[in-house]
């Protein structure tokens, strides 16, 4: 992604995203599901604070400055920033559906009815070969660039990689790095180790109930 010099419209370069591997192409889509927080587990005795990037449209306009999704003076009304969080509501909901069960309306419904307030369309014939440009003029016009990659990851496939961790209390967005693409937690180690030592005292709890 670029921004042209003469009228600040930010141009998507198809071309460039589609080079980047793994999470770069899909970098603003990542950071943008994970501007909520929602982790609520305790760690080496530490409990982790919930945490919201996007509090207020302000807060939105600096997170989208600091992306270069937006000029400085960027002003955010209210009802742009309705249309961020109804977008950022349904991505993490599309999201948390195991990626083979993602071509189902019910898991698309939602996030394609919010994906329409950022059409783009393309433009031949500019410095790459194509680009994608946001049909929107206005201070969220940078935000589109969350459809240009939930387009290019969906067409490459990367987008099956982009996964809600498994773990209720954690439901952070990660990308599944590894060959089989089957992982279900953002880190086993953390959230994996969990879910599992939790089964596992449940198991032995219901043993011991059985037993009794
Ligand atoms: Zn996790």
């Amino acid at each position: 992604m670029q921004e042209t010099g003469k009228n600040d419209l930010i141009v998507f370069d198809v071309e460039a995203v589609a080079k980047v591997p793994g999470p770069d192409a899909l970098a603003n889509l990542y950071d943008f599901a994970n501007t909520l927080d929602v982790r609520h587990f305790t760690h080496h005795g530490v409990p982790h604070r919930q945490d919201d990037e996007l509090t207020s449209a302000q807060a939105l306009a600096v997170w989208m400055v600091q992306r270069k999704l937006a000029r400085p003076d960027a002003k955010i009304t209210p009802a742009m920033f309705e249309a961020a969080l109804a977008l950022r509501a349904s991505l993490r909901d599309y999201l948390q559906h195991d990626p083979a069960k993602r071509r189902s309306k019910s898991a698309t419904g939602a996030l394609n009815a919010a994906i329409a307030s950022f059409l783009l369309r393309a433009e031949l014939g500019n410095e790459a070969a194509a680009a994608l440009r946001p049909v929107r003029d206005d201070a969220l016009s940078g935000l589109s660039v969350v459809a240009a990659e939930l387009y290019d990851g969906a067409r490459d496939g990367s987008l099956d990689r982009l996964k809600m961790c498994a773990a209720d209390e954690c439901r952070r967005v990660f990308f599944d790095r590894s060959k089989p693409a089957t992982r279900r937690w953002c880190m086993s180690n953390l959230c994996g180790n969990r879910v599992k030592t939790r089964a596992y005292r449940e198991r032995q709890r219901v043993v011991r109930i059985c037993e009794a």
